[in-house]
């Protein structure tokens, strides 16, 4: 990876945060409240570019659709803007060319150039948060698809029955998998009588996330184990049909749930390996547990911008 310098920014639903990229260290972060308007949101990456020290490489990671060409087609998190052409309006502002691409591409990316998956080839990363994000490494490129839309891996359907999907199908992985799903798995079996030790750490149950059954489990409580070894093996479920169709060497598992480690990756990697293929016939893809948290889209970000500037 190339030591210059890059300016990378991640466009949240609530906050945009700006990174110095150097290497695969940051070596400064800004952050700024996202405003709803599109020219709002070209003022404030302005604005953060400047306060970074306006860098020749600027690469920006937005969610939702994102067109190759830079394009927000639409974005549950920024519902006043559709159609906007990011890359375009920023250029102009800046006066130089600029990187855009979706921000769980941006976080794969950086996972690949600095983190879980440096040196392969061929790498999966995903995201559980409120969904499931994805980014395909793919002989050592990133995969975009016709239309830049590659990687939605959250929408690939695991239960035609199964419950309804933002995105207007049923039973997509990520109502099973993300971080929102286990949340609502320990809900329910709250609101039958179960879990009772999580009133240690929630007030109301409608307030449980995913993050709280897994500290509980962590500690021990045998409900909490039983409930993420149900929703590990949605995880792995979704992973090994990655695994089948793209055989990479390495698979990425970020988002806030991964924060307790081996009480979420042991039994996913358990189950993982249980409906996986062979060992034998085929090697089996390694999990691995992202590195960059909140900062994962601003430096995958930075990374792209100096890729582009530098071939
Ligand atoms: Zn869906």
């Amino acid at each position: 990876m190339t030591s210059k310098p890059s300016i990378g920014i991640d466009v949240g639903g609530t906050k945009c945060l700006g990174v110095v990229l150097d290497g695969d260290r940051v070596l400064a972060e800004v952050r700024h409240p996202t405003p709803r308007s599109p020219m709002g949101i070209i003022d404030t990456l302005a604005t953060i570019v400047g306060e970074l020290g306006d860098l020749p490489a600027v690469g920006v990671g937005v969610p939702g659709l994102v067109t190759r060409e830079g394009v927000i087609r639409a974005s549950p998190n920024l519902t006043d803007v559709a159609d906007f052409d990011v890359a375009g309006s920023l250029s102009t502002r800046l006066g130089r060319p600029v990187v855009v691409d979706n921000d769980a591409t941006c976080a794969a990316v950086a996972e690949w150039r600095a983190g879980a998956a440096r040196g392969h080839r061929d790498a999966v990363i995903v995201t559980l948060g409120t969904g499931i994000g994805g980014g395909l490494i793919v002989d050592d490129r990133v995969v975009r698809g016709a239309h830049g839309f590659a990687g939605e891996v959250g929408h690939m359907v695991v239960d035609p029955n199964g419950p309804s999907c933002p995105c207007g199908r049923r039973g997509c992985w990520e109502r099973f998998a993300s971080g929102t799903a286990l949340g609502a798995m320990g809900r329910a079996v709250v609101r039958g009588g179960g879990l009772t030790a999580i009133t240690s750490l929630v007030d109301d149950v409608a307030d449980l996330r995913g993050e709280q059954i897994c500290e509980l489990a962590g500690r021990g409580d045998v409900e909490a184990v039983g409930i993420i070894d149900e929703f590990a093996h949605w995880v792995a479920l979704g992973l090994v049909g990655l695994a089948n169709i793209l055989d990479p060497s390495c698979i990425v598992i970020g988002g806030g749930l991964t924060a307790s480690r081996e009480v979420l990756m042991e039994p996913v990697r358990r189950h993982f390996a249980a409906l996986l293929y062979s060992p034998e016939l085929r090697p089996h893809p390694r999990l691995e547990v992202a590195r960059f948290g909140e900062v994962a889209g601003a430096v995958g970000a930075a990374s792209l911008a100096n890729l582009s500037t530098t071939g």
